[in-house]
C-alpha cells in the first residue's frame, strides 16, 4: 500500500519489506529508493509548435539500509572505474596522435556512461541483491502505474 505525501509530492510505501533482498526491512523513509515515473498529460503536435507536458511522481520502493549501502557503494565504485577506463582510452589515443585523440572521444564517452551502468549492475548482482531499477520494475504499485500509462523515461519533446 502507498500513501501520497503532499508536501514532497511522492508516493511513499506503507510496507517495509525490502524489495531488493527480501529479507531486510526498511527502517527509514529516506533509505527507500524513489523511482521517478512520468506521464504525458497532453501532446500538441503542430508543425511549428511541439511541446510535451508531463507529470512526474517519485514512487518509493522499500529498501533496507544494507541494500541502500550496496547500491550507493556500487554506484561510486562503478563511476570511478568507468572514469579511469575512459581516461586510459583517451591517453592511449592521444599518444598515437591528435586525430586519434579526437576519434577516441567517442569510445571514451561510451565507456564513461555505458561502463558506469554496467559495473554498477554487476557489483549489485555480485552481492546477491536486485539492482535499483529491476527492484522498482518488480514493485506492484509501479507495475500498476506502468499499466495505466506511466513510464520510466521522460517523454521526449
Ligand atoms: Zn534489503
Amino acid at each position: 500500500m502507498y500513501t501520497f505525501n503532499h508536501s514532497l509530492k511522492r508516493l511513499e510505501p506503507t510496507g517495509s519489506s525490502c524489495q531488493y533482498c527480501e529479507t531486510g526491512h526498511s527502517s527509514h523513509m529516506e533509505d527507500n529508493f524513489f523511482v521517478p515515473l512520468y506521464k504525458e498529460q497532453d501532446r500538441t503536435n503542430i508543425i511549428v509548435y511541439r511541446s510535451v507536458k508531463y507529470q512526474k511522481i517519485p514512487v518509493g520502493i522499500p529498501r533496507c539500509r544494507s541494500c541502500k549501502e550496496i547500491h550507493e557503494k556500487a554506484a561510486t565504485q562503478a563511476s570511478l572505474i568507468a572514469v579511469g577506463l575512459a581516461i586510459a582510452v583517451e591517453v592511449i589515443c592521444f599518444k598515437i596522435d591528435l586525430l586519434w585523440g579526437f576519434i577516441g572521444l567517442f569510445p571514451s564517452l561510451f565507456i564513461l556512461f555505458g561502463g558506469a551502468a554496467y559495473f554498477q549492475n554487476k557489483f549489485v548482482e555480485d552481492k546477491g541483491i536486485t539492482t535499483k531499477m529491476n527492484g522498482a520494475k518488480q514493485n506492484e504499485a509501479v507495475q500498476d502505474l506502468v499499466i495505466s500509462g506511466w513510464s520510466f523515461t521522460m517523454p521526449s519533446a
